[in-house]
């Protein structure tokens, strides 16, 4: 069996995270190194490594965390001002935990092209 990655153990409560919405399929908790006042990670409870080894099994999943993503945003109340959301891919996507997750960013003005 593989090992549990850092999202998993979150998820099962072996590393502690401040946890804002939990439902069957997905987990949100806050970046532990925040790159905006607000940054909060969604993460699948399926451990997908990432898009590009998603499957066509998976498509609800990863609905799943863009209507979480929506849900999040309103229960915090930053809907309306408005955030981005980011998922990194790969080495040069510049993803650091191979375990999918949705970054969401908020509370200031996002720029672009992002770095
Ligand atoms: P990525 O670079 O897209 O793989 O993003 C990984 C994110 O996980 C980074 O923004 C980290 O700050 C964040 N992170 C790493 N360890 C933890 C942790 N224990 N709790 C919350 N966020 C974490």
């Amino acid at each position: 069996m593989s090992e549990k990655t850092l999202f998993q153990k979150i998820a099962d409560r072996e590393i502690p995270a401040d946890i804002v919405y939990e439902d069957d399929d997905a987990l949100c908790f806050r970046d532990i190194n925040p790159q905006a006042p607000i940054h909060l990670l969604i993460v699948p409870k399926k451990p997908i490594v990432r898009i590009a080894e998603a499957s066509p099994e998976d498509q609800s999943t990863l609905g799943h965390l863009l209507l979480t993503a929506r849900k999040v945003a309103e229960q915090e109340g930053f809907a309306e001002d408005g955030f981005r959301t980011v998922i990194n891919n790969g080495r040069n996507g510049g993803e650091e935990v191979p375990h999918l997750h949705l970054h969401i960013l908020a509370g200031r003005q996002m720029k672009w092209p992002p770095g």
